[in-house]
């Protein structure tokens, strides 16, 4: 028997959206990996584990996941529950590293699913949404542990976009990072190494001096918005001119501290309408001067798979995120920035992300999404009188 709370409020972590729910529960457990498979190098989790948890213990076995978010602070099940995802062409969104899962719906069954056991419920439930059920355990493939080493170096918009198969097939995780209102791109490779950990510190960045006075250049602008493209360029000679290594193992490479609360959106193309979409962008921008768009554009690719309400369903995708900073809780004016990103990410059969910003309804996923309508059936089966619903999902699914 799980107890429920009154009076508790929920805050995400950039501040941007909170609620305050009816009833709170929170299950007490009594393990978090409940079974390692050395053999099949699979591990069985408790879906509410950190995936920050998660890497000590896998350690212990010699294994890791093959890929993560830019964060470990994010659970098993939320990670699959909103299709987290990183970068490399051989790689699909997390979500696609469970094999397996059990469910709890809405009037009590446990369902165990995986390719072999309630398929269709497997195919919708990795990326659920928080709708289906709750997710009591999640198996997940691993890889044997792993050191990376992470490049980047300076390049232009124009290089990366005309180069970009190269730079795909060149690293296992290849991504980019444009600067708006310049030309300006730091480009990211990381890749296997047997290099010991090691990194070229930056000083400025690392004892967090340039956070400081980001914060405060991009406050001043909020004032005098014509500034944001002088920090953006700033900023990229400042952090980004430079050549820089690091290797460690994998979690920490994939992974880094992110400073700033933000607004974000973060679409996935068709993989081959990058450079429409990037140029497009950037010609927006350049034809309405008033229009700012803070640092990054954070550019990554996915492999495609078969997940229902996956972004990346059927197709190899680029997943590409814009940002508009938060300095000192301040929201600055974004709404023509993400207007303008989002009809061209519609214009070139995009989805959003399910974690982050967007203003889709049912209508625009019954167009995106192939398999909405079977997603919906499987839903509505599994709970029929709405009990996993929300606000958010009901514009989803209504
Ligand atoms: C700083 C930061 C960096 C990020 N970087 C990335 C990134 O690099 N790539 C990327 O794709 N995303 C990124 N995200 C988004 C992040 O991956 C998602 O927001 C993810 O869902 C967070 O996990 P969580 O454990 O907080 O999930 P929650 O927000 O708690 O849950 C997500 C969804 O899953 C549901 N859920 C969770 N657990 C269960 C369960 N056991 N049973 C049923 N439903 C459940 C919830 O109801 C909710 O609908 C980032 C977010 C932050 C804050």
């Amino acid at each position: 028997m799980v107890h429920g709370y009154k009076g508790v409020k929920f805050q995400n972590w950039a501040r941007t959206y909170g609620c305050c729910p009816e009833m709170y529960y929170q299950p007490t457990s009594v393990e978090e990996v409940r079974e390692v498979d050395t053999e099949k190098k699979q591990v069985t989790v408790e879906a509410g584990i950190l995936l920050s948890d998660l890497h000590p213990q896998l350690g212990k076995h010699g294994l890791a996941l093959s890929n993560l978010g830019a964060v470990s602070d994010v659970t098993a099940g939320g990670v699959i529950g909103s299709g987290t995802h990183n970068t490399g062409i051989k790689h699909g969104i997390l979500p696609t590293l469970v094999v397996a899962l059990t469910l709890l719906t809405a009037d009590g069954t446990i369902l165990e699913c995986s390719e072999s056991s309630n398929a269709e419920v497997f195919q919708a439930a990795r990326v659920h949404l928080g709708c289906l059920g709750v997710v009591l355990t999640i198996t997940l493939q691993c890889v044997p542990q792993f050191h990376l080493q992470e490049i980047s170096f300076p390049s232009t918009l124009d290089e990366v976009l005309d180069n970009l198969d190269s730079h795909l097939k060149k690293s296992e995780y290849f991504r980019f990072l444009w600067f708006p209102h310049s030309e300006n791109v730091s480009v990211i490779y990381q890749d296997h190494t047997n290099k010991p950990p090691s990194s070229s510190a930056n000083w400025f960045w690392d004892y967090a001096i340039g956070f400081y006075l980001l914060e405060f250049l991009l406050w001043i602008s909020s004032f005098l918005p014509g500034l944001v493209g002088w920090i953006n360029r700033f900023f990229f000679w400042l952090l980004f001119t430079r050549k820089r290594e690091s290797s460690n193992l994998s979690h920490e490479i994939f992974t880094y501290e992110c400073r700033f609360k933000q607004h974000v959106q973060d679409w996935a193309i068709p993989r081959e309408k990058t450079k429409e979409a990037l140029l497009e962008l950037k010609a927006v921008l350049e034809t309405h001067p008033k229009m700012v768009a803070h640092f990054p554009v954070e550019v990554r690719f996915t492999r495609g798979d078969d997940i229902l309400l996956s972004p990346c369903f059927q197709r190899d995708s680029c997943y590409m995120n814009i940002i508009m900073y938060r300095p000192y809780g301040k929201d600055i004016p974004r709404l023509d920035y993400w207007l303008a990103y989002e009809t061209i990410m519609k214009k070139v059969g995009g989805r959003p992300h399910w974690a982050k910003a967007h203003n889709c309804t049912r209508k625009d996923f019954e167009k995106m999404y192939p398999a909405f309508s079977k997603f919906c059936a499987i839903r509505e089966k599994l709970d029929p009188t709405g009990m996993f619903l929300n606000a958010y999902l009901e514009k989803v699914f209504y």
